[in-house]
């Protein structure tokens, strides 16, 4: 039919009444001419099946989680490297901190910016599994007051993982640091800033920052 017949200008309840009641004329809007409706020749048949509505379709199901979601207290977090060579678990589901350390070491070892550190207690990672250890290089380097920080990383791709401090005596440190962009999944949420004194990039309004240290620290990165 010529799309200038008026039809389509006629509300929807109209074209319900017609088939109802039988053939209305419609008028072309410029020539005037009449013509029985498009729905007169229309037959009776049921509404076509609706398309699932992808809202509310139930199959296939899509995960609830979110890429920054913090785990259950029961949902460890996949800590990988960038080749996937080194893969492991943390020792808990959720980090006791998180720093984001703007110290000049920081900013060497990571070749950025910042270094991010999630600290978690090592129990659960110390003493490494054979079979983790002997994918991990480990390059120490002396830190402040007699302190040494091992720094443990992939053989197959570079990447630092995860460091731990051992005292001046020797006494391994309770926690360990791991790089927190290793960490799949991790949320970011409420990470202190540490070593502002040398941040090369703004920090964020509201945030918790320490020109060097804070006064309580789980594991102490940079000025170590
Ligand atoms: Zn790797
Ligand atoms: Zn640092």
């Amino acid at each position: 039919m010529c799309s200038l017949f008026s039809q389509s200008r006629q509300p929807s309840w109209l074209h319900t009444n017609m088939r109802r009641f039988g053939p209305r004329n419609v008028t072309h809007l410029i020539s005037g001419a009449t013509r029985p409706h498009l729905c007169s020749f229309l037959p009776r048949t049921s509404p076509p099946a609706r398309a699932p509505n992808p809202v509310f379709s139930t199959s296939p199901k899509r995960p609830l989680s979110t890429p920054g979601h913090k785990p259950s207290k029961s949902n460890k977090m996949e800590v990988r490297c960038q080749c996937g060579a080194v893969s492991f678990h943390t020792p808990t589901a959720a980090p006791l901190s998180i720093y984001h350390c703007h110290c000049t070491e920081c900013q060497k070892q990571s070749s950025s910016a910042f270094g991010t550190s999630a600290i978690y207690p090592a129990t659960g990672l110390f003493p490494l599994a054979p079979e983790l250890r002997e994918k991990l290089g480990c390059w120490t380097r002396p830190s402040k007051e007699g302190r040494t920080m091992d720094c443990y990383f992939c053989k197959a791709c570079g990447v630092r993982m995860f460091h731990r401090i051992r005292e001046a005596d020797g006494t391994e440190r309770e926690t360990v640091s791991i790089k927190g962009g290793a960490v799949q999944g991790l949320s970011f949420e409420g990470a202190k800033h540490i070593y502002v004194e040398s941040a090369v990039v703004p920090i964020p309004e509201g945030a918790e920052r320490w020109e060097t240290t804070p006064d309580v620290m789980e594991g102490r990165e940079g000025g170590n």
